[in-house]
């Protein structure tokens, strides 16, 4: 599944190539995504605007128009967008389709096609904060999310930090991954509570928290750096981890092994030696 890091190096990968062309035809194929893609809305309100904004908010893609309409894309667990030259044949599972005017397509794939793609009005544009992102948190490179923040939202939670870090409406975008390796980075055990922490500690945590999730884009990045006749079929991108999946193994700073839990369901790994 695309975490936050695979769909902002996607967004920097494309943006490029779509600010500032006008899109000129949609095609689709007809298949049914997680709910029906709003071909007849698309067809007449993109065709002929020209792209302005390519950004990302939480694990969505955000393609903004001249005219202040948006089109809004979740990739699911198995989504992907890639510039595509038409002579391309496009790939199996490629389902929409959007030509621009210089030629090149800008195609969604998706093979289990659990993606979204909503097409927003600007009044859907404006409000957009209070609906569809209602309950998402803030982003965790923007200036809201710091340990004062932190601090004062975990004010008497009981539940495991990794849970409390892993709430959308505590952060946007940390997964189990990210969660699981932040936490190594800042010396935490996953299992503390979130009112357990002090402000020295949450301010590590959001230290390494954008550094993980840096990192994790600048491997993207350097391994997905095509974006102009990407392979749709290629997999996200896979990085070292430091504790994830790494049950058993020794750990990179102290050589205790690596111990494996269940926090709130999800596998949670750990130094019981390095994190406090
Ligand atoms: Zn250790």
């Amino acid at each position: 599944m695309p975490e936050l890091p695979e769909v902002e190096v996607i967004c920097r990968g494309i943006r490029s190539f779509l600010v500032g062309r006008t899109v000129t035809d949609i095609h689709c194929n007809g298949k049914r995504l997680r709910h029906p893609v709003p071909m007849e809305m698309m067809q007449r309100k993109m065709v002929n605007q020209i792209i302005t904004t390519v950004e990302r908010r939480a694990k969505f893609l955000q393609i903004g128009l001249e005219t202040g309409e948006m089109l809004i894309i979740h990739l699911g667990m198995t989504g992907n967008l890639g510039i595509f030259p038409p002579t391309v044949t496009p790939a199996k599972h490629d389902h929409v389709l959007w030509s621009l005017d210089n030629g090149t397509e800008l195609r969604y794939n998706d093979i289990r096609r659990f993606g979204s793609i909503r097409f927003l009005s600007v009044s859907e544009v404006v409000d957009r904060e209070e609906t569809i992102f209602q309950t998402t948190g803030p982003e965790p490179f923007s200036d809201e999310f710091s340990a004062e923040y932190l601090q004062k939202l975990a004010k008497g939670k009981s539940p495991a930090v990794k849970l409390f870090i892993m709430t959308n409406q505590t952060v946007a975008g940390i997964g189990n991954i990210y969660a699981n390796e932040s936490l190594f980075a800042a010396g935490i055990q996953p299992s503390r509570t979130a009112q357990s922490l002090t402000k020295k500690e949450w301010e590590r945590l959001v230290i390494e928290i954008r550094r993980v999730l840096s990192h994790a884009i600048e491997c993207g990045g350097s391994t997905i750096s095509d974006f102009l006749n990407a392979s749709q079929e290629k997999g996200y991108f896979q990085m070292n981890f430091k504790v994830y999946g790494r049950e058993g193994k020794a750990c990179s700073l102290c050589s205790a092994n690596i111990e494996k839990q269940k926090i709130g369901g999800r596998a949670s790994y750990f130094c019981p030696n390095c994190q406090k």
